[in-house]
């Protein structure tokens, strides 16, 4: 992290914290701290009979928020410097103020004294110690209270189950500063209002980046320090290209970011008139550019972008936000809008991926959230394979979508034939049921794919070509578990690198066994959307990609600037090498020597 206090600046000095730039684009706007909202809380007076269950459901908020702290205090430690002690102080208070204190017992008696619900008992007790500390008039004590409202505000938000509602209503152009934000809370923010966002913890490839990014929100994340140098409603910058993030920015530095945004916002509207032009290679392979579809608004981006189908629907979002799961006919409705919007163009739907970093209130508990190990845990298919009612519901609302328009399932984290034929079998059930209720299913049902993002199914991909109609190689999650890296944890972001050869040669497996078996195969991480590594995936033999609809135009300007020959050339040279420095360089040049040309 650099922090440069400029001289002269406004009254609080200008201030450059560097972290991980996650969602390009630049934001200038007040800043809004979201820990410290105000948060919706309404009053209940109980029944005698339910004061047991509301000092029970406190208890849990409890353990939760000790959980989370816990979970903070460990990624903390890693923080540079003196951040990772000051930081760890706060958390250590924050930690004490849970223990059997004052705060807790208070609560809990007050539930049992005055029935009211634990939420509002929370509020009543911090206002109450507050008032106390207040009274004493020690500098101290009264920079105590700030804590506790930190951490009464956090019990609340465990007791409400919902984060960050208070995003809706923010000053136009907010610049959202916080200490975490979820791919839940990132669903939320309305991009029409809300600048951007900035936070302490979170990494490059996690769904909160992928959400940042489907929005268009300039966001960067793994600032240590953030909180304490920001101030609500001040001015701060924010570079997500760079990973920059200015608090008090001097007029002169607000000036040059202003010119910064227009030619970034310039550069977009260039590319968009590649729309109507075809994604064809220079020596004239057609490559299908498909979008990723993370949230609903998305859909009209795909299609202005010019996306030939939707090559991964990502259904959680319709899970996330609610106590409750979501039925068969409200998906339906859903997917089959989808269907319909693409008017002919495929989409391919995946089944429910939860479990890692994105987790439903309603499946809290069964996706084993607090398992040690959540992201090698009981998540995406494992979890609709046990859960039969979740996975029917959802496969019985995408089969009655195919009769809108051409669909595809596809499975996530697939690592086993057996999951696809159970899978499959589980499908032809479904559809025997729906044929019995009188609704119409297509008399071939739709293509069943693999999500390829676990190593070893990328290594015994052959094995699966027999079982999948298509394969979709999901690089976020195979780099995260072929490398160990968890890939929203920015102390090993720097680790996380798709160009490491154990990588290439898994998805080198993949794209060989699809290849083999004749069945379509594309890459939908987050690597296709990154022109970067264009060249490199057409190298390898791939010739659908899908992405965030915005990437969409700089990825085909890319593609109509290669060569298919002179890419899988170089390809095999950066096969032959062990080092990933050396291959990025191999990938460089190769990239520069084709846009001069
Ligand atoms: C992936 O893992 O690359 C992928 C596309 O799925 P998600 O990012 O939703 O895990
Ligand atoms: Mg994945």
């Amino acid at each position: 992290m650099r922090t440069d206090a400029a001289p002269g600046g406004s009254e609080h000095g200008e201030q450059t914290l560097t972290g991980i730039g996650i969602s390009p684009g630049i934001a200038i706007g007040p800043a809004y701290i979201g820990d410290r909202a105000e948060l919706p809380v309404g009053e209940r007076v109980l029944a005698e009979r339910d004061i047991d269950a509301e000092r029970a459901r406190f208890a849990d908020a409890v353990a939760l928020s000790v959980r989370q702290l816990r979970n903070l205090k460990l990624r903390a430690a890693a923080l540079p410097g003196e951040a990772a002690e000051e930081v760890g102080y706060l958390l250590d208070a924050h930690l004490a103020m849970l223990a059997n204190s004052r705060l807790t017992r208070g609560v809990d008696q007050r539930i049992a004294r005055t029935r009211l619900n634990a939420e509002r008992a929370v509020q009543i007790e911090i206002d109450e110690l507050a008032k106390g500390f207040a009274a004493m008039r020690d500098p101290y004590l009264a920079a105590r209270i700030d804590d506790i409202r930190v951490v009464g505000a956090r019990l609340i938000r465990n007791l409400i189950h919902q984060p960050y509602t208070a995003y809706a209503k923010l000053a136009e152009g907010a610049v959202i500063l916080a200490e975490e934000v979820t791919p839940a809370d990132t669903a939320l923010m309305d991009p029409r209002r809300i600048g951007g966002f900035a936070t302490v913890f979170g990494g490059t490839d996690s769904h909160t980046a992928i959400m940042a990014r489907a929005l268009g929100l300039p966001a960067v994340t793994g600032i240590p320090g953030l909180l304490e140098r920001a101030r609500n409603e001040a001015t701060v910058v924010i570079d997500g290209s760079s990973g920059t993030v200015i608090i008090d920015p001097l007029p002169e530095t607000i000036e040059t970011f202003q010119s910064r945004r227009e030619d970034f916002v310039r550069e977009r509207r260039v590319l968009a008139r590649l729309r109507r032009v075809p994604a064809v290679t220079r020596d004239e392979i057609e490559i299908r550019l498909e979008a990723n579809l993370e949230l609903p608004v998305e859909l009209g981006q795909a299609l202005s972008c010019g996306a030939t189908g939707l090559g991964l629907v990502r259904t959680e979002f319709l899970f996330l936000n609610r106590n409750d799961l979501p039925g068969e006919d409200e998906q339906y409705e859903f997917y089959a809008g989808l269907v319909r919007g693409m008017g002919g163009r495929p989409v391919t739907l995946r089944t429910l991926d939860v479990g890692g970093d994105k987790l439903p209130e309603a499946l809290a508990g069964a996706s084993g959230a607090d398992a040690a190990n959540p992201a090698l845990g009981l998540r995406a298919i494992r979890l609709s394979l046990k859960d039969r009612r979740l996975f029917d519901t959802q496969l019985a609302a995408m089969l009655r979508a195919a009769n809108d328009g051409p669909l595809r399932v596809l499975l996530p984290m697939i690592s086993h034939v057996d999951e696809i034929r159970r899978a499959r079998e589980a499908m032809e059930q479904v559809a025997r049921r729906l044929r019995r209720r009188g609704l119409g299913v297509p008399r071939s049902l739709p293509p069943l794919g693999a999500m390829i993002e676990v190593p070893g199914a990328a290594l015994a991909a052959d094995t699966l070509a027999g079982e999948a109609d298509f394969f979709a190689i999901g690089t976020n999650d195979l780099v995260q578990y072929a490398l160990a890296i968890d890939r929203s944890d920015e102390r090993v972001a720097h680790l996380y690198n798709p160009l490491h050869p154990g990588v290439l040669r898994l998805i080198q497996s993949a794209v060989e066994a699809a290849l083999r078996r004749n069945i379509p195969i594309s890459v939908c991480g987050e690597i296709a959307g990154d022109p970067r590594y264009t060249a490199l995936l057409l190298g390898l033999g791939l010739r659908e990609l899908s992405m965030t609809p915005r990437n969409i135009p700089r990825v085909k300007q890319r593609i109509r600037n290669l060569d298919t020959v002179a890419a899988a050339r170089r390809m095999r040279a950066i096969m032959d090498q062990s080092d990933a420095s050396r291959i990025a360089a191999l990938l460089d040049d190769f990239n520069t020597i084709a846009e001069t040309r």
